[in-house]
């Protein structure tokens, strides 16, 4: 009886939304399907309907009616986001919210610094909209043609330029969001100084959608690049790239991007299985690939100052061997190599994947020192270790020894990730770097936690969102 009551409510709710929403509604299974399963393809839900609107009126609108009538809201981007975080759960009790309908993009003169997006603006038509204007926006990753801005602020997205211009946090002046019962949240005006208690802006940034809607941003821009250059180094160990990283650091100042670690047995596979990828020099134990660039009047020659940076490391033998891209076509094959590590590790078998950080100081010593005790653990099983080094955070994949199939080493999954976790927490890490918790990391974050953050993370989702409507089952059980 009290399941038919419920069915009904939802009912009423659902027919409130499709007058509101008209055909920014749906509940035809083939609209729905291809939202259901999250980009790794590791897990499927199902969703009563999914709705589409067109403004922060009509959204406000629709979770209003969602608040009335109890039915939790998925809210969905570009679904490029690696936990699971926008795939709804199995009891299809929820709707998902795509926001892709709200793309608008304003760049106001009198603003230079700042730029205007909707939160359904993908992230590629972000980077041309600013260099229209000769201005960039700094946040660049390998999903950018699918990511949103909507799910870039709701993860706090990363990628390979956070070593000089920091994270998605660092880079929203303003949002505009829907908190759970409808009400507009206005932090649009980009204030410098703003000190109204709480700050809600940063508390809905890598919230994943479980405290509110994201349905505007100003975001920071810098000025556009006049030149750049790509370093690709050979170098024997982590260690050797951390040395490698404080003297570039000295050397470069601001002008360095990025310092990514890559592996020599990533590289094996990127060559292996990745059309039209060449390595710049002869095979070497470990690599780092650098991006220097210029953009601004005072900044110094990109090609002089990578000239003068790297022979002091050469001559002493801190690094083996190195390349300078000599054109921009070179430049984005450097970064082809290092983008195309995960597509060449999935054709080469199945791997668990984890995205985490330790201080930067400490990275070396992790790599080091806990990848041949898991290799000892996990007989057979190798350790791949690439990514942000310049920001403490790499991804570390454990991949199944050869020949090993998916089905034979998924029962293995909870004991790996949980050996991999204790050891990061023992380095004073995180277990989320840049891709959040979504469901596939929540019982870990459970599980590694301290009871003060577990404390605030329910105490602060609670209060938000009391009927736990918004992205249930993602970031942080409630009570
Ligand atoms: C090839 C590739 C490379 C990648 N590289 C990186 C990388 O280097 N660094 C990095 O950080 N990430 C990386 N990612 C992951 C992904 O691109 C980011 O997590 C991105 O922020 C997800 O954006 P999205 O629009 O696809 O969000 P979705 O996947 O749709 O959603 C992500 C989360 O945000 C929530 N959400 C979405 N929109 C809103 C909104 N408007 N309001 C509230 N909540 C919302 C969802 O519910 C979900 O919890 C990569 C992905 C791919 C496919």
């Amino acid at each position: 009886m009290v399941e038919i009551l419920l069915s009904d409510r939802k009912n009423i709710g659902l027919t409130q939304l499709q007058e509101l929403l008209q055909n920014g509604f749906t509940c035809d299974f083939n609209d729905i399907e291809p939202w259901l399963t999250d980009w790794r393809g590791r897990y499927t839900g199902k969703a009563l309907a999914m709705i589409s609107p067109i403004s922060t009126e009509q959204l406000s609108q629709a979770i209003k009616i969602c608040a009335k009538f109890e039915i939790p809201i998925v809210p969905q981007g570009g679904n490029s986001g690696m936990v699971a975080g926008a795939t709804p759960n199995d009891d299809g009790d929820s709707i998902i919210l795509s926001l892709r309908k709200m793309n608008a993009i304003h760049y106001q003169r009198t603003t230079p610094n700042l730029i205007l997006c909707e939160a359904g603006v993908i992230l590629q038509n972000l980077h041309d909209a600013a260099s229209e204007h000769s201005m960039r926006f700094p946040l660049t990753l390998g999903g950018k043609g699918s990511a949103t801005i909507g799910g870039l602020i709701s993860t706090n997205a990363g990628g390979t330029q956070v070593l000089r211009h920091g994270n998605m946090r660092a880079l929203v002046a303003g949002i505009e969001a829907v908190l759970p019962n409808g009400t507009i949240y206005d932090g649009m005006s980009a204030l410098k100084k703003d000190n109204r208690g709480y700050d809600i802006t940063q508390l809905l940034i890598g919230a994943e959608g479980t405290l509110g809607i994201i349905t505007k941003a100003k975001l920071k821009l810098v000025p556009a690049i006049q030149d750049r250059i790509g370093i690709w180094v050979g170098l024997e160990s982590p260690h050797k790239a951390y040395e490698f990283l404080l003297h570039m650091s000295q050397r470069c100042g601001n002008q360095m991007e990025g310092f990514e670690l890559i592996s020599e047995a990533s590289i094996t596979r990127v060559l292996q299985y990745i059309h039209g990828t060449r390595l710049p020099i002869n095979p070497q134990p470990w690599y780092i690939l650098i991006e220097l660039v210029q953009d601004c009047d005072d900044s110094k020659n990109v090609q002089i100052l990578a000239e003068t940076s790297l022979a002091e490391p050469l001559n002493d033998g801190l690094i083996l061997d190195a390349a300078l891209s000599t054109n921009e076509t070179q430049l984005e094959d450097f970064w082809k190599l290092r983008d195309s590590i995960s597509e060449a590790e999935r054709a080469a078998g199945p791997a668990f994947q984890h995205d985490i950080s330790v201080p930067v100081h400490r990275m070396a010593d992790f790599i080091e020192n806990i990848s041949p005790q898991l290799e000892q653990k996990f007989k057979g099983c190798e350790l791949i270790a690439f990514g942000h080094m310049g920001d403490g955070n790499i991804h570390y994949h454990v991949k199944a020894p050869d020949g090993v199939s998916q089905e034979h080493w998924m029962p293995l999954e909870k004991q790996v990730n949980s050996a991999v976790y204790d050891a990061v927490i023992s380095y004073g890490g995180s277990i989320s770097a840049e891709h959040g918790i979504g469901q596939s990391k929540l019982e870990e974050l459970e599980r590694v936690s301290d009871e003060a953050r577990l404390f605030a993370l329910r105490a602060i989702k609670k209060s938000f969102d009391p009927h736990n409507i918004m992205n249930p089952g993602k970031l942080i059980k409630p009570d």
